[in-house]
C-alpha cells in the first residue's frame, strides 16, 4: 500500500473510496426512484386495464347468462303455446299436464318444469319432489315479481337457491286465451355452465353464495383445484390491492342467502407484457452504475495518487530526506502547481538543512567536527564497539595551557590563529597514528577531543604523548613564536562509562575525560587517565575524604616552606607556605593529589585553617630568620567563607601573631567562581590588614582591569610562562607584559616557576620584583628550610664580602 494510506488513521477511508462510494450512493439512489416510479406505473397500467378486462368480463357473464334465460324462456314458451297442453290445462287433465311438462322439460335440459296457476300456486311439477315444489311455491313471488319487471307477458328469470344447489328459474304466461297460469322451468347452475361462461369470457368466475350467519361459500366456479383465487373469492379484502383483481356482481338474494359473481385475473398475467420492459430497464440501471463507478474510480484516481505521492513527499521532507525530487510537477492543474509549491519548499529547506547541519556539525573556525558531531560520533562508535564486537575506546580530552592570556595580550586575531594552527597540527597526527576512524573535534574555547575507536588507556596515553611531543616545537603566530601544551584527560569505554544506553555512555565518557583534563590541568601534569578519586562522588573519594579528616586530626600534615628572594639584590624575602601529606602508607603525598579533592569537596577549608594556624604559630621564628611574610594559599572555598576573616582573626589573637606577617594567594579562577562574593571577602581581608596576592595569574580567565579594582598587592606569574621563557619568545614576550602591566597597576610581581639561573637573569633584566623557584629551593620541611635560610643569608653575605 502506498505511504499515504498509511498516514490515514486506521478505520479511515480513503479519499478516492470515499468519493466513488459518495457519487455511486446518490447514482444508485436515482436509479432506484426512477426503477420505482416506472414499476408503479406499470402495475397501476396493469391493475386498470385488467380491471376494465374484468368489467368487460362480468358484462359478458351477465349477457350470457340472461341469453341462457331467454332461450330457456323460449323453450317454455313453446310448452305454453302447446295447444293440447293448453286444453289439458283447461279440462284439468292432470295425465296430459304431466307428461307434457315432462317431455318438454326434458327437451329443454330442464331440472324441473311445472304448472302454476294465476295466483302463483303449484298445479303441477316434474319431478314432482317435495323440495323442489316447496322451493318453488317460495319462489313463485319472486317470479311474479321478475315478471312483470320483465313487461308481464315475456316472463322473467331467476337464479335462486333450492336447497344447496344454484338454478336459474324462467316463467312464462299460458294464456287461452286469457291468463290461465304460468309454465315455470329451472335450471341447474352447474360446472359445465360455470365452464361454458369461462370459455366463451376468457375469464375466471365464481358463484359464491353469502348467508348471513354462516361463512361464504363457493357454490360453481371455473377456477381450478387449488388456485389462490379460490379462497380470495371467499375472503375478497384479504387480497385488497394484491396479485389478483376481483370484480363481484350481485345475481340473486332471497331466503336461501345472496348469490354473487365473482370474476378474478391475476395481476402477474396482466403485468407479463412488461416484463420485458422491466429487464431492459434494469439492465439500464446495472449498466449506468457500472460505467459510472469505472469512471468514478479512473478519475478520482487520478486526483487522489498524485495527492498520495505528495503526502508522501511530505512525509519524506518531515523524515528529513530532501534528496528527492517531489513528483506531478509537469501537470497542468492544481495538483501540478501544489507540487511545484513542495518541490521549491522542498529546495529551500534543503538549502537551510545544509547550512543549519554546517552550522550545527561543524567548528567554523578551524573547520573541525563541533561538540555535537563529536558527541554523535562517540555514540555511534560505542553501538558499534558493543557486544557482539567487545571492542573498546577512548576518548581524549585536550585544553591549551594559557590560550586566554595569548588572547589578552596578543589579541583574538591571534587567539583564532593559533586554535586553527592547532588543529593544522593535530589533524595529520590524527590521520597517521590515530587508529581508523579516528576523529578530531573542536568542543569549543580552547578544547579539542579525539575519538579513538578500538584504543585501550595505554594506546590513548601512546597518543598523548605523541601530542605532547607534538606541541614542543612552538607554534609561530605571524612573527611571534608561541610555546604550546595542553592539559589532556583520557577516559575509555567500557571502563568509566560501562552503563546505560549508547548515548548515555557518550555524555559519561565526555564528562570523565573532561575530568580528568582538569585534574590534569590542576597538577601540571600532561595527560590523566580517569580515575574514580577525581570524581567527587565516587565510593572511593568518599573513604579518601575520611583519611584526610584523619589526616589532620592525627598530625599527618606537614608544612613545607619554599623561599621567595627578591630579584634584584638575591635578599630572601618571603615564603610560600605549602602542604604536604605524610600518608602513612603512601608516604609523602603532594598538595595535586588531594588539594582538588579538598576543594571538591569543601574540607579544603580546614585544611588552609591548619596551614595558616601553622604559619601564625611560626610567625616569631619566621621573622628571626628575616622573613617579612609568609604567603597562605586560599582556595575558592574559603572565598566564599563569610566567616573567613573571623576565623583566622581568631588564629592570630591565639598564636599572638599579626596579619601583616601573612599574605594569602589567591587564584583567578577562585575570584571569577563568584566576583560578588569574593570581592567582599577579599576587602575584609585587606581591611584586617593581610596583603593579597594575585596566584598563578595568566591561566585563568580575569583580566588586569577587573583586578585592580581588587586591594591586591601582588602579582604572581603561573610557573608554565616563567618556565617557558627560555624555550621561545611568545612566553618571554607574556611575560614581560605581564610585568610592566602589574607595575603600571602598582603591583609587585612574583615569578614562580623559576628554574634556572637563565631565567632569573632574564627577570632581573625585565624587572620582575620577586623569585620562587627549584633554581633557589624547592619547598622544604622547617628544619630544612631554616638551615637554607641561614646558608643562603651567609652566601649572601660573602658576596657581598667579595664585591666590597
Ligand atoms: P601554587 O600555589 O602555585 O604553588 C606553587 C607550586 O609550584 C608548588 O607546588 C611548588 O612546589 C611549585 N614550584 C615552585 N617552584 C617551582 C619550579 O621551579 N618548578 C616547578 N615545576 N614547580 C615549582 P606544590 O607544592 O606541589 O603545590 C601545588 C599547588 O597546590 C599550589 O600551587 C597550590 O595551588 C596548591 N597548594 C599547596 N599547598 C596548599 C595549601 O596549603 N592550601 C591550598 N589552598 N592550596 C595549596
Ligand atoms: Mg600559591
Ligand atoms: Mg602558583
Amino acid at each position: 500500500m502506498s505511504l499515504a494510506s498509511d498516514v490515514l488513521a486506521p478505520g479511515r477511508w480513503r479519499l478516492s473510496t470515499r468519493l466513488v462510494l459518495l457519487s455511486l450512493l446518490l447514482l444508485l439512489v436515482v436509479q432506484l426512484l426512477s426503477l420505482a416510479a416506472v414499476s408503479l406505473s406499470i402495475e397501476r397500467n396493469a391493475r386498470q386495464q385488467l380491471g376494465e378486462q374484468l368489467e368487460v368480463g362480468t358484462r359478458i357473464w351477465l349477457r350470457l347468462l340472461d341469453q341462457r334465460a331467454t332461450k330457456l324462456a323460449q323453450g317454455a314458451a313453446v310448452l305454453a303455446a302447446d295447444y293440447g297442453f293448453r286444453s289439458a290445462v283447461g279440462s284439468d287433465d292432470r295425465e296430459t299436464i304431466a307428461s307434457a311438462l315432462e317431455n318438454h322439460g326434458a327437451r329443454i335440459g330442464a331440472a324441473v318444469a311445472a304448472l302454476l296457476d294465476t295466483r302463483f300456486e303449484l298445479r303441477a311439477a316434474h319431478p314432482a319432489d317435495a323440495e323442489r315444489a316447496g322451493a318453488l311455491g317460495l319462489l313463485a313471488p319472486r317470479l311474479s315479481q321478475a315478471a312483470s319487471a320483465a313487461g308481464g307477458a315475456g316472463g322473467g328469470s331467476l337464479i335462486a337457491m333450492v336447497g344447496s344447489r344454484p338454478m336459474q328459474f324462467v316463467m312464462v304466461p299460458l294464456r287461452s286465451p286469457l291468463l290461465v297460469g304460468w309454465v315455470v322451468m329451472g335450471f341447474d347452475l352447474d360446472a359445465a355452465v360455470v365452464n361454458d361462461l369461462q370459455a366463451v369470457s376468457g375469464l375466471q368466475g365464481s358463484l359464491v353464495l353469502s348467508t348471513p350467519g354462516s361463512p361464504p361459500r363457493i357454490l360453481q366456479t371455473s377456477l381450478p383445484e387449488g388456485s389462490p383465487a379460490r379462497p380470495l373469492a371467499l375472503a375478497p379484502s384479504a387480497n385488497e390491492g394484491h396479485a389478483w383483481v376481483q370484480r363481484r356482481i350481485p345475481v340473486s338474494s332471497g331466503d336461501g342467502g345472496a348469490v354473487t359473481l365473482q370474476l378474478a385475473g391475476p395481476l402477474e398475467e396482466a403485468l407479463e407484457p412488461y416484463a420485458g420492459l422491466r429487464l431492459v430497464l434494469l439492465g439500464l440501471t446495472a449498466a449506468g452504475v457500472l460505467l459510472f463507478a469505472v469512471g468514478n474510480v479512473w478519475s478520482a484516481r487520478r486526483v487522489t495518487q498524485p495527492l498520495s505521492s505528495l503526502a508522501e513527499a511530505s512525509q519524506r521532507l518531515g523524515q528529513g530526506d530532501y534528496a528527492s525530487p517531489v513528483e506531478h510537477q509537469s501537470r497542468g492543474d492544481e495538483i501540478g502547481d501544489l507540487a511545484r509549491a513542495f518541490e521549491h519548499m522542498r529546495v529551500n529547506i534543503a538549502a537551510n538543512e545544509r547550512e543549519i547541519r554546517q552550522l550545527a556539525y561543524w567548528d567554523r573556525l578551524t573547520g573541525l567536527p563541533n561538540r555535537v558531531q563529536f558527541r554523535d560520533a562517540v555514540s555511534d562508535a560505542i553501538t558499534r564497539a558493543s557486544p557482539p564486537q567487545a571492542r573498546t575506546l577512548a576518548v581524549l580530552m585536550l585544553d591549551l595551557d594559557r590560550f586566554k592570556h595569548v588572547n589578552d595580550v596578543l589579541g583574538y586575531a591571534s587567539g583564532d590563529q593559533l586554535l586553527r594552527g592547532v588543529a593544522a597540527r593535530l589533524q595529520p597526527l590524527v590521520d597517521e597514528a590515530g587508529p581508523a576512524g579516528a576523529l578530531l573535534a573542536r568542543l569549543g574555547g580552547d578544547e579539542f577531543a579525539l575519538l579513538l575507536p578500538g584504543a585501550d588507556a595505554e594506546r590513548a596515553q601512546a597518543m598523548a604523548t605523541f601530542i605532547a611531543k607534538a606541541f614542543e616545537a612552538p607554534l609561530s603566530l605571524d612573527d611571534q613564536a608561541v610555546d604550546l601544551s595542553a592539559a589532556m584527560g583520557i577516559a575509555c569505554w567500557p571502563e568509566h562509562a560501562p552503563q546505560g544506553t549508547p548515548s548515555e555512555a557518550a555524555d559519561m565518557l565526555l564528562s570523565r575525560a573532561e575530568v580528568a583534563m582538569y585534574a590534569a590541568k590542576r597538577r601540571i601534569s600532561g595527560a590523566l587517565l580517569f580515575d574514580s578519586s577525581l570524581d567527587s562522588g565516587s565510593a572511593q573519594t568518599l573513604s579518601l575524604l575520611g583519611e584526610l579528616r584523619r589526616a589532620v586530626d592525627e598530625g599527618q600534615l606537614r608544612l613545607f616552606l619554599q623561599p621567595k628572594v627578591a630579584v634584584r639584590g638575591r635578599r630572601l624575602c618571603g615564603a610560600e607556605a605549602l602542604v604536604r601529606w605524610q600518608h602513612p602508607q603512601r608516604g609523602l603525598v603532594p598538595p595535586m593529589q588531594f588539594i582538588p579533592f579538598a576543594e571538591q569537596t569543601g574540607f579544603v577549608r580546614q585544611l588552609t585553617l591548619w596551614v595558616f594556624e601553622d604559619a601564625a604559630r611560626r610567625q616569631a621564628a619566621v621573622r628571626a630568620l628575616g622573613l617579612q611574610r609568609v604567603s597562605v594559599n586560599l582556595s575558592t572555598r574559603d572565598l566564599m567563607d563569610q566567616e573567613l576573616p573571623e576565623k583566622l582573626a581568631l588564629l592570630l589573637a591565639r598564636h599572638g601573631a599579626s596579619a601583616d606577617g601573612f599574605c594569602l594567594e589567591i587564584t583567578e579562577s577562585a575570584i571569577m567562581d563568584d566576583p560578588a562574593r569574593a570581592e567582599a571577602t577579599i576587602n575584609r581581608l585587606a581591611a584586617a590588614g593581610f596583603k593579597l596576592s594575585i596566584d598563578d595569574f595568566g591561566t585563568g580567565y580575569s583580566s588586569l582591569a577587573y583586578l585592580k579594582r581588587l586591594p591586591v598587592n601582588e602579582l604572581k606569574i603561573d610557573k608554565s610562562f616563567v618556565m617557558g621563557m627560555t624555550d621561545g619568545e611568545g612566553d618571554a614576550k607574556i611575560v614581560r607584559s605581564t610585568i610592566d602591566l602589574a607595575h603600571n597597576m602598582g603591583l609587585s610581581v612574583v615569578a614562580e616557576g623559576v628554574e634556572n639561573a637563565d631565567i632569573l637573569a632574564r627577570l632581573d633584566t625585565m624587572g620582575c620584583d620577586e623569585a620562587q623557584g627549584y633554581h633557589l629551593s624547592r619547598p622544604l620541611p622547617w628544619d630544612a628550610f631554616a638551615a637554607w635560610s641561614a646558608q643562603w643569608s651567609a652566601a649572601l653575605q660573602n658576596d657581598e664580602a667579595r664585591q666590597a
